[in-house]
Parts: C-alpha cells; structure tokens; sequence
C-alpha cells in the first residue's frame, strides 16, 4: 500500500481532531488538512455540563490552541465542505475553492434531530450541538424562566439538571417512562430519572404533538393538546434533545455504501479504498457482513481516529477494550461500559439501599456490560472483564463489600 502525501480530513471535531493528532504522533509526515466550518476543533460533552453551568470558561474548550496546528503543520481552514469526487478526491468547498487530495477522511458528525410535528420548524426552538447552541441556552437558564425540554436522554437529562440549578423552572418531557434503559439497564435509568423529579423537575410521560408560539411564549402540545384530551406547557424555550442525524449527506453523494451510518470496515475504511469515515457517523460492518452499533460517544469517536491513523499508515490496529461512555447529572458521574441492550441476567450492587452498580450477565455468565453511579473503579474492573471473558461469581458481583478488581483477577 501507499501512504498518501496529501490527506484531507472533512470536520475538524473530536474524532478529526484525534486522527491528525494520532498520524503526527506515529509519524505521518505527508500534508494534512482539516476542514471544519466551526474553526478550531472543540470538546462537546462539557457543552451540556461544565460550560452550560459557567463553570467551565469558553477557552478551555478548544483540544489545542492554534499553535499546535503550526509546530504539527496541519492546516485548519475554516470552510464547508460540500462534495468530494469519487473518483479524483478533489474536494470542493462552499467558498468555491478546492482542495486536492490523495486520500479522504469523512468525519462530520451529526446535527441535533428535530420533531416532525406541526411547528416542528419554528425558528427560535432550540438544539444542543454546537459551542454557538450552549451559548444561546444559557440565556435561558436563569431564574424566572421556564424551559421545556423535549427528550429524557442524556443530553435532555443534564440540561435539565443544570437548568434547574441555575434557578430555572423545567418541565421535561418524554414518551417512555424510563429513559435510558438502554444504555444503562433499568435499575439504574430508573434510579437517575426519579432524580429529576427529587431536584424540583417537572417530568412528563408524553407525546410531543405540536409546537406554536403564543404572546411572546412557546406552546409544547402534549398528546394531541387540550382539544383532543390532552395538555399543554407553556415556557420561555423549547430545548429539542432527541438524538442526531448523522452528517452523512457527503458520503451518499460519493456513492459509498451505508446503511443509518457510513459503512467502515475494521480499519474504520469505508467502500472507497481512500476514504475512511471516523466518529459519530461511522457504522462498523463485520468481515461476515453483520453490522455493529453505530457509536455516538467520546470515546470511540476517539479511538476510531486513532485506528484510521494506524490503518493509513499501513501499522497494526490498536486494540480498544469494550466500549464506554459517562454521563453527569444532580452531582453524580454515570458510566457505562459494554452494552446493556442485549437480553440477560442484570445483576445489582446496592450502596445504602440505591442501586449503585447493575451488571448484564449473558446465559453463559460473562459479562456483556454494566452502569455505575460514581463507580469509575467498578466500570474499569468490569471493563477488564468483559475484555478478557471473565466469568464472574454472581453473588460476589451483587455483594458490596467484594472488591470487584479482585473478582476481574
Ligand atoms: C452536548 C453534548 C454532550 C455530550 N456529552 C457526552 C458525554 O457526556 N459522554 C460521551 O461519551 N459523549 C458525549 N457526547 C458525544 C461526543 O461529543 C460525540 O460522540 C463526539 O463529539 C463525536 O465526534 P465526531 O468528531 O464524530 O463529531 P463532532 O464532534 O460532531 O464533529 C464533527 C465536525 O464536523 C464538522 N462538519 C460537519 N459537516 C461538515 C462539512 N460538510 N464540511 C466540513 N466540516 C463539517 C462539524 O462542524 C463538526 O465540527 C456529547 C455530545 C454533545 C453534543
């Protein structure tokens, strides 16, 4: 294989960000350019956390300052990329210039999904994706403002945890009556959304229907509204938190193969032979043809840069343990490693009376994945489990005074 002299990478977020800084790291001399609308690439997760709550100042986001981009020499250009050719890899951008390239890395993320509901579209409801998003939540988030929140997720979930300790008023709606199970198992999803009504958050078990706005105020329309039996809220912002789109408009126009995500094999290459897709949009289909789970967490869009580093270079493929992600709400740190979406025996560790650790079990005994509540050790031990297939002691594992690093020997 050839290395290529000339690399462009399309979206300059964590996982474009991670793949530039991994080819330096291993050596890469050849040019690399990173294109990204938003400028200097820029950490997400404390959008809806630390920097949402002001505790985080607005220079602290950025991976690096400019200077890296010198003494690394990547480029950064600030631009759209708008369509690549599939068979010259010239790359064209909303200013109207072009780019040449002998290679190709798609790592565009996504954008935040809106309902598809009378009012749906109103212009002033808002999303939380970018820098610019956070900053115009922030207005909101003050004493004497009412924001309605549309999705109990994680995103949903923190805002509103944030929002309500910054003084605002929050009523918080969803269709399922446990978000979360997924990700986390249901002891544990149900243990954390009780928590919002305990902190002074309104939830709602109910459908979004439509949206208006109303002398000055936006109308959320539950279950058909108050003509057709239902209800309304009425609040100062809408936050729309239901999960993203991904960005892969690009790729189909290339004429890559996809199916809900840019289809990548274990190199993270995508149909093209020279263009790899990296992150949030990014799909893994196994050598057998199956389809894995398309990851739209920090990690693995950090990992999936630095596997397409190594894979350009023609080196071994690192090896990444189990997936894992956290998220943060009410002053609790949640992480999750593995999967809790596949059926199994869920095994719970309690910490005086609250579920503190819920393992998923498969009819085997190993472990398919676990959640914990402020038990980052816990996870890391479970995470070895999983990694190395070790089968744990059932009732060691739900007994709080074993140490769980022992039981991962
Ligand atoms: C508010 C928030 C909180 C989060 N919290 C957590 C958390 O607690 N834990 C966790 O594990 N994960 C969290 N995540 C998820 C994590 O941040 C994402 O998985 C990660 O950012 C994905 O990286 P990415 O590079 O694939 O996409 P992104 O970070 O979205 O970057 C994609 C970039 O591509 C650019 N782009 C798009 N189209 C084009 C184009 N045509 N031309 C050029 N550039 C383009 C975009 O401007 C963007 O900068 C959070 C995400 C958000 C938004």
């Amino acid at each position: 294989m050839s290395i290529p002299e000339n690399l462009v990478i399309v979206g300059g977020g964590l996982a474009g960000f991670s793949m530039a800084q991994e080819l330096r790291k291993r050596g890469f001399g050849g040019a690399i350019t990173i294109v990204d609308p938003e400028g200097l690439p820029y950490d997400r997760p404390p959008l809806s956390k630390e920097y949402l709550d002001g505790r985080q100042p607005a220079d602290k986001l950025p991976f690096s300052d400019e200077s890296w981009f010198t003494e690394n020499n990547v480029t950064l250009v600030t631009d759209t990329v708008t369509a690549i050719d599939p068979d010259t890899l010239e790359v064209s951008l909303a200013s109207g210039t072009t780019l040449p390239a002998d290679e190709v890395v798609l790592a565009t993320g996504g954008h935040a999904r809106s309902l598809p509901i009378p009012g749906g579209d109103l212009p002033g409801l808002r999303y939380l994706r970018t820098k610019a998003d956070a900053d115009a939540l922030r207005e909101v988030l003050v004493p004497g403002k009412h924001l309605a929140i549309i999705g109990a997720g994680l995103i949903g979930a923190e805002v509103a945890s944030t929002a309500v300790h910054a003084g605002a008023e929050v009523t918080l709606i969803d269709p399922v009556p446990i978000p979360g199970v997924a990700g986390m198992g249901e002891t544990i999803a149900l243990h954390l959304h009780k928590l919002h009504e305990a902190h002074g958050v309104h939830t709602l078990v109910a459908q979004t229907t439509a949206f208006a706005e109303r002398d000055g105020k936006f109308v959320v329309e539950v279950d058909g509204g108050p003509d057709e039996g239902g209800t309304e809220v009425v609040a100062d912002a809408v936050l729309v938190a239901i999960g993203i789109i991904p960005d892969i408009h690009l790729a189909r126009d290339m004429g890559l193969d996809m199916d809900r995500g840019v289809l990548v094999d274990e190199s993270q290459r995508t149909s093209h032979p020279k263009v790899y897709a990296i992150g949030d949009i990014a799909r893994l289909r196994h050598a057998d043809g199956t389809l894995g789970v398309r990851h739209e967490h920090w990690e693995s869009a950090t990992h999936s840069g630095q596997t397409a580093a190594a894979a350009l270079l023609g080196q071994d493929l690192p090896v990444h343990p189990a997936p894992w992600m956290w998220t943060d709400r009410y002053g609790l740190h949640v992480e999750a490693v593995g999967t809790m979406r596949e059926e199994g025996e869920l095994v719970v560790r309690y910490r005086d009376g609250v579920p503190a650790i819920a393992v998923m079990l498969a009819g085997d005994g190993h472990v398919l994945g676990a959640a914990a509540i402020d038990g980052g050790n816990a996870i890391r031990a479970i995470r070895r489990m999983i990694d190395r297939g070790i089968i744990p002691d059932r009732e060691k594992l739900a007994d709080p005074t074993v140490d769980l690093k022992k039981l991962a020997r």
